[in-house]
């Protein structure tokens, strides 16, 4: 710190001589360094196997030169909102809110995503995400879309922040994200986000061995190879260190897999606020007993649970937000009833996550490169609650507290 100190206070007193001078005068202190700077990227629903497919090459480098998880294990439940706003504010989804993509708050409303303006209401996310955390300390940073950046949240924006808006081009947020790395030193974010969409659409549509889900990966790893040499182009490799994360992987589905509620229980006695593969269930008043004793050994491919039976290690219990009845379907199977099913896109095709967050096939992404990371390290799978003690450790802010801890992943940092 001390040093650090000392060679700013020479850098600036060199600012008024010649570069040449200076150098011939102090010839022992190193040149001062930029603070550094994170990007983190996230790849919706790219599991972590997908690294070693061969359209995976951007990937795979920016691995061999940092640092990479053999995997990244999502929290419960496996789904898009939870785990991004679980990856930026180290807490589980029953501490921070957002405890499915679809949900009810009986102050606040129904919660869903897309164009829904309860995106951008703050109310919904609690929590301190990263970016806050940087703010608070005066340090800028720009999100070129992530879930909960478009919210006010504990006071505080992002500098810099998108509507979301699919069809903005991968090409355009790599753009975009170089924009404002550009900027000058002074001015410049320390923190930027990115997200891209396409595995997890493909993925969803076709599974995770469709062609075209490897397309996408194709695709993703292209995008964040843009990034990295748009970084080298402006000299910044030695003070940007790039993250790419995901929230989780993907599972195949079928037809044949599905369990039908209403085979089972009369659905006037309750209420899906969410369908599958984790039905949020609520019962109509009096109805509890009821809906329970008649889904609790319904199907063998389906565990129903009152909220506070959810088992422990899943971190589901005391949200307001989850249902007094929690149903989690096997891997591979759907929750719906017959009446959906025979809607236009109601069968169980292609993939589906939200399972069980231990299983493989939720696995994440988690790969990582830059000044402060080590290189060429692979670490064993951790969970997604400590990625946000990474991004502030690399970022040299005071982290809020979470459920996670630095000790965790501390192995990752250079020092
Ligand atoms: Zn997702």
């Amino acid at each position: 710190m001390h040093l650090r100190k000392t060679a700013r206070a020479l850098a600036s007193a060199c600012s008024v001589l010649a570069a040449f001078a200076c150098q011939a005068s102090a010839p022992s202190v190193p040149a001062p360094r930029r603070a550094p700077v994170v990007v983190v990227v996230s790849l919706d629903a790219f599991r972590w196997d997908y690294l070693q497919r061969p359209a995976a090459v951007n990937l795979r480098a920016l691995a061999a030169r940092g640092v990479h998880a053999e995997r990244l294990v999502p929290s419960f439940p496996s789904k898009t909102f939870p785990n991004h706003y679980t990856l930026v504010t180290g807490l589980y989804p029953e501490h921070h809110g957002i405890v499915a993509n679809t949900m009810l708050d009986q102050a606040i409303g129904r919660f869903a995503t897309g164009a829904d303006p309860a995106v951008r209401d703050g109310r919904w996310f609690g929590g301190e995400p990263i970016w806050v955390t940087a703010e608070k300390q005066h340090v800028r940073t720009a999100e070129y879309f992530w879930p909960g950046s478009e919210a006010e949240i504990a006071g505080v924006r992002p500098t810099w922040y998108k509507k979301y808006d699919q069809s903005v081009s991968r090409a355009e947020r790599v753009r975009g994200a170089l924009a404002w790395l550009a900027m000058p030193a002074d001015s410049a974010p320390r923190l930027v986000t990115l997200y891209f969409n396409d595995v997890d659409d493909a993925s969803h549509a076709v599974g995770p061995m469709g062609a075209r889900t490897d397309t996408a990966i194709a695709r993703v790893d292209s995008a964040v190879g843009a990034l990295v040499a748009g970084i080298e182009r402006l000299h910044l490799t030695d003070v940007v260190n790039v993250v790419v994360v995901s929230d989780h992987g993907m599972a195949p589905i079928a037809p044949e897999r599905t369990v039908y509620l209403d085979d089972y229980v009369a659905m006037d006695g309750l209420e899906v606020i969410d369908w599958t593969p984790v039905a949020a269930i609520a019962p109509k008043p009096g109805r509890d007993a009821y809906v329970y004793a008649r889904l609790k050994d319904a199907s063998p491919h389906l565990a129903v649970y009152w909220k506070r039976d959810v088992p422990a290690r899943l971190h589901f219990n005391s949200s307001p937000r989850i249902t007094p009845i929690v149903a989690i379907a096997e891997e591979g199977w759907s929750i719906t009833t017959r009446e959906r099913a025979k809607k236009p896109g109601g069968e169980a095709h292609g993939g589906a996550h939200g399972y069980d967050n231990l299983l493989p096939s939720m696995g994440a992404l988690f790969v990582a490169a830059g000044p402060g990371l080590k290189q060429g390290l692979t670490v064993p799978p951790f969970q997604n609650i400590h990625v946000y003690s990474v991004l502030a450790a690399l970022l040299g802010v005071t982290p809020a507290k979470t459920d996670g801890s630095l000790d965790s992943v501390r192995v990752l940092l250079r020092r």
